[in-house]
């Protein structure tokens, strides 16, 4: 209600806004790169904060007016928001953002998807049924990202062409710069292996060598069990592992448990941009996966 009293003058200085590109996106990823190649031109919201497990979202009320008013919703795909997304879509009324629609951008048709095939492992509550939907944890698929947000942009805005082209190439300059340092700064660890709580670390091992060999998690989605546990710990023995590395939004009763009958130190870490309050964009992200893995590992063996 406050609104209706807006003086005269406020209400015309909001005006200027309303001429954004309204963007949703499902996580937090996918919206700091919008931000970075949209700047003034967008306005962004991420439903699911970098804190919260993306599998397993309670939408808010306010998630389908953000979407009944979207130009353009960004998903990860991959069904990683399945139990979330698709009734927020079908619910918020708004044509222009259904799957198909130039409002609508699935970022995981730009990249290879690790792990596709397993299937058989959905009926076991497995919650990648249609391969790892953790693709933003590869730095090279946030460069296909960047590119395809850019595409999309300029197409449902194209007076911003150019802007988002600029925007673009300074994103690609600075990933190339802080590439180079992370590849610096894993290299020495490369075929050493690790355990992950979840499978959300797949494409980030692949680009860094890193071995994992064991999951704190018995499937993706679910519940670490004792006698899983305690597998987990013999591998981690056998192997002489000394890294766990793990999302801070699960629960690390598990893994502390493995840790504290092992020499492995538990590596607690964002897996999603917001996912602490000093990680608030993509390259944030990364330098704070980087510094605990090498952290961790200590002087390279
Ligand atoms: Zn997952």
């Amino acid at each position: 209600m406050r609104t209706l009293v807006l003086p005269f003058a406020l209400a015309l200085a909001a005006a200027p806004a309303a001429a954004k590109l309204n963007v949703v996106t499902t996580t937090q990823d996918p919206a700091a790169i919008t931000r970075a190649i949209g700047g003034e031109r967008v306005e962004v919201t991420a439903l699911c904060k970098g804190f919260q497990d993306p599998h397993y979202l309670d939408a808010k009320p306010s998630f389908m007016l953000a979407v009944n008013r979207a130009d353009l919703v960004i998903a990860i795909g991959l069904d990683l928001e399945v139990g979330w997304l698709p009734p927020l879509l079908h619910g918020a009324r708004n044509p222009r953002v259904l799957p198909g629609s130039p409002g609508y951008l699935d970022l995981s048709t730009l990249v290879k998807p690790l792990e596709v095939g397993n299937s058989a492992d959905r009926a076991q509550g497995d919650v990648h049924p249609m391969g790892n939907p953790h693709y933003w944890l590869d730095p090279e698929n946030g460069r296909l990202m960047a590119r395809g947000i850019a595409a999309r942009l300029g197409e449902l805005d194209p007076a911003g062409k150019a802007s988002f082209s600029a925007n673009l190439a300074a994103f690609e300059a600075a990933l190339d710069e802080k590439e180079v340092a992370w590849a610096k700064a894993l290299a020495p660890l490369a075929g050493q292996p690790v355990v992950t709580f979840h499978r959300s670390w797949a494409y980030l091992a692949a680009r860094y060598r890193l071995d994992v060999v064991a999951y704190v998690e018995p499937k993706p989605g679910i519940q670490p069990t004792a006698q899983h546990t305690v597998e987990v710990i013999k591998t981690v023995r056998t192997r002489n592992i000394r890294v766990i590395l793990m999302e801070n939004f699960y629960d690390r009763r598990a893994p502390d448990q493995v840790a504290s009958h092992t020499s492995a130190k538990v590596v607690f870490v964002p897996a999603m941009v917001g996912g602490t309050d000093k990680v608030n964009s993509y390259f944030d992200l990364f330098d704070a996966v980087v510094s605990g893995i090498s952290a961790a590992f200590g002087s390279p063996p």
